[in-house]
């Protein structure tokens, strides 16, 4: 029997580039829709701070010898069985996380605006339900630039999704997706991934655009934390306020539940500097960094954790879940 774990830690191919809509429309049988959570938000107290997890949508994902890379398909199913889950698809939630912080509203990724596919897009409707509007944000943090999580930056239409905001980028980050040396080098089917980064990036104006060093402070109680490898230059948040804290880890780790770093295979393969998604072929040159994920990030042993995944298939008890 498989380690749980092990699917979590397993690859996700492909699954968060702006190539979603592409990779599942066509030949594939249709598994219905996602279960998409009910509200759609979920409010944490943080000390004086207010977490607030809010989803952006959920797309079903036939389940194919692809999509765990390191673990047959049967085990994989018989996992999935295990925990009453279909064997035929797999279904992928989007949560960018509000921060609250006196009066300052930071949210961490975007989901997709209305650029993902039609179950996709529910951020700013969620968003009213949990209170606040786009407008209301201060900050925009984004964790890496997969189009989950950026694509929701800019509307279709070109006009900016969160009007005031500031967006804040991992400098490792932007220097990846913007090397045209690196994007000339990618296979083709990682070239879109750079040209999307491009494009969200390109109607971004400079004034709002603001480069971090992973490990930089962003602002009082939010710290950033270098996770290269999944992305080339991915970080992930640490939120503390009156002794609490929260990790948002970001896509560390994928799966219906998290535990902690350092029992997910995933984080592992990240801190050795390989996309956990196996998502770039060996051909690309792996980010070269010194030391593991796990001794880079921040020793918590009794904050709450959330990532993108946390709420599937539907917001559950145990959403923010302690690490140990
Ligand atoms: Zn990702």
């Amino acid at each position: 029997m498989m380690d749980r774990r092990l699917f979590l830690g397993a690859g996700v191919a492909g699954a968060s580039a702006l190539t979603f809509s592409s990779v599942f429309s066509q030949n594939t049988p249709n598994f219905g829709a996602p279960v998409l959570p009910a509200p759609g938000f979920r409010k944490m107290k943080l000390g004086a701070m207010e977490i607030i997890a809010i989803n952006d949508g959920a797309l079903r994902r036939p389940l194919g010898e692809e999509f765990v890379r390191n673990a047959p398909l049967e085990q994989v199913k018989a996992m999935l069985a295990s925990q009453n889950l279909s064997t035929d698809y797999v279904d992928i939630p989007f949560t960018p996380y509000l921060i609250v912080s006196g009066n300052t509203k930071f949210l961490i990724d975007t989901g997709f605006a209305d650029n993902g596919p039609p179950t996709t897009g529910r951020l700013t409707a969620n968003m009213a339900a949990a209170g606040y509007k786009p407008e209301d944000i201060d900050h925009v943090v984004i964790s890496h630039f997969h189009g989950d999580h950026i694509n929701g930056l800019v509307k279709k239409d070109g006009t900016l999704m969160f009007p005031k905001a500031k967006v804040h980028v991992p400098t490792t980050e932007m220097a990846f997706w913007m090397d045209d040396a690196k994007m000339a080098a990618a296979p083709p089917a990682a070239q879109g991934g750079f040209q999307n980064a491009r494009n969200v990036f390109g109607k971004i104006p400079a004034d709002r655009l603001v480069r971090f060093e992973p490990g930089a402070e962003l602002a009082p109680g939010i710290q950033s934390s270098a996770a290269f490898g999944h992305t080339p230059g991915m970080a992930v948040f640490t939120v503390r306020s009156e002794g609490q804290s929260f990790m948002y880890t970001a896509d560390l780790r994928h799966g219906r539940r998290d535990g902690p770093p350092d029992a997910s295979p995933h984080f592992r393969h990240a801190g050795e500097g390989q996309d956990g998604h196996g998502r770039f072929p060996l051909s690309v040159p792996r980010p070269r960094h010194a030391g593991s994920v796990r001794q880079r990030l921040p020793v918590q042993t009794h904050g709450l954790t959330g990532s993108p995944w946390s709420p599937a298939p539907a917001f559950a008890p145990g959403f923010f879940l302690p690490h140990r």
